[in-house]
């Protein structure tokens, strides 16, 4: 019984820290968020001890008839939240989620077809040193460079030329909705399965704030963490003639034991994200993200080099390009780090800069509308942001006003010892 900062100060320590951290400063790293703290007590709850692999009512081991209770409401919950004919919610996280819906579409050596990972995808939609890129013959897509959006024209000419098996729709780094009515129409054009990723704008979607592609997709997977704002983990959805063959490529394909402690934090992260209050949040979200975009094209900001790629955004991120600044990503990464704010660089399509620099930022409004922040507390970070930016620019008084914002929306205010 005894207590972590009992039983070992050094690890307590770290975990005040982070907490500390998150609390002083403004997350805005748009694959972010804060979960409930109901969340986290499941997360952290009794759970964690049992092995339960399998499925509820078919398992491997006794004694799983509570945690058979808490993977169906899972189960159930998200099947509701999203309209979806089949739900499995054991992936321990996004990438696992990905490998097992990939190989249960596919086999090692066919044809995939996802977005460029330097164009905004992700890791595990092909990318050359991911199990994707190693295992399968990637195709990639790319937006196109004069308005940013994704080029279908592009996609469709390399569907009909490579005939893939799998053609992956989502993003890790895009600022605007995809049209799944077309990624139907060209996977069906050459008779390809679709499969959206939506791990970043899964909270929209629950919200009814973005397009669901849960009735256009063969599969649909999820990280539950980004906007979803649950505990660390994946999901997969799909129509239900899939589900023999998902399930088994979850487990036992790639996983064992089930994290059931995290199952039953998803369960409770899909009943808030059922909620109205949760629908405001996502508003809140998206307007957010609107109000930074219109303040860093402001004339300004322009004028310091600043731009937003696709001149703005409909999801709850934005993509800011410095090509034309003085600041390479590094740079303006560490700026506002400096005065509080945290972000990460990202590389803008056909960055000029290496990637471990870039000439942008990904910038991302979950977390701090999850703390309550509202358009005139976005007002303020975003021009924080934008003064942050500028050639010459006083970190003091950044400091200070991103102090003010935080202490205006105090963040697990229970959880200081
Ligand atoms: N899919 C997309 C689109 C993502 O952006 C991410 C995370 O960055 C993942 C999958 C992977 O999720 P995880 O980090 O939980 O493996």
């Amino acid at each position: 019984n005894t207590s972590l900062h009992e039983l070992d100060p050094e690890v307590a320590a770290a975990v005040d820290a982070e907490l500390n951290r998150q609390q002083s400063t403004l997350e805005m790293i748009a694959s972010e968020n804060f979960a409930p703290l109901a969340v986290m007590e499941a997360q952290g709850s009794v759970l964690t001890n049992k092995y339960a692999e399998g499925y509820p009512g078919r398992r491997y081991y006794g004694g799983c008839e509570h945690v058979d209770v808490a993977e169906q409401i899972a189960i159930d919950r998200v099947k509701e939240l999203f309209g979806a004919e089949y739900a499995n919610v054991q992936p321990h996280s996004g990438a696992s989620a990905n490998q097992a819906a990939l190989f249960a579409l596919a086999q090692p050596g066919d044809t995939i077809l996802g977005l460029d990972l330097a164009h905004g995808g992700h890791l595990t939609h092909g990318m050359r040193l991911n199990f994707s890129g190693k295992q399968f013959n990637v195709v990639a897509y790319h937006v196109s460079p004069e308005t940013g959006l994704v080029d279908m024209a592009e996609l469709e000419r390399l569907a009909i030329e490579h005939r893939p098996k799998v053609i992956i729709a989502g993003w890790s780094a895009y600022p605007r909705e995809l049209d799944f009515a077309a990624f139907r129409r060209i996977a069906d054009e050459v008779g390809a399965y679709l499969w959206v990723d939506m791990a970043h704008f899964a909270g929209l979607v629950a919200a009814g704030l973005h397009a669901n592609p849960v009735p256009y997709a063969d599969v649909v997977t999820s990280t539950t963490h980004k906007t979803l704002g649950g505990p660390r983990g994946g999901i997969i959805l799909a129509k239900q003639a899939f589900a023999k063959k998902l399930n088994s490529s979850v487990f036992p394909g790639f996983q064992g034991g089930p994290l059931e402690h995290v199952i039953a934090a998803k369960a409770v992260s899909f009943k808030v994200a059922a909620s109205e209050e949760f629908r405001e949040r996502q508003r809140r979200t998206l307007e957010g993200a609107r109000i930074l975009a219109e303040r860093l094209t402001a004339p300004d900001a322009r004028e310091a080099g600043v731009n937003v790629l696709s001149g703005g955004t409909d999801v709850h991120l934005i993509l800011v390009d410095l090509r034309e600044s003085a600041l390479d990503g590094q740079q303006a990464e560490d700026r506002l780090h400096e005065v509080g704010i945290t972000v990460n660089r990202n590389a803008v399509p056909d960055d000029p800069r290496p990637p471990m620099v870039t000439s942008g930022l990904r910038i991302g409004t979950p977390a701090l509308a999850t703390r309550g922040f509202d358009a005139s507390d976005f007002a303020e970070v975003a021009d924080v942001i934008a003064e942050a930016l500028k050639p010459s620019y006083d970190a003091e008084s950044l400091r200070i006003r991103v102090k003010a914002l935080a202490d205006r929306h105090p963040l697990y205010p229970g959880l200081n010892k």
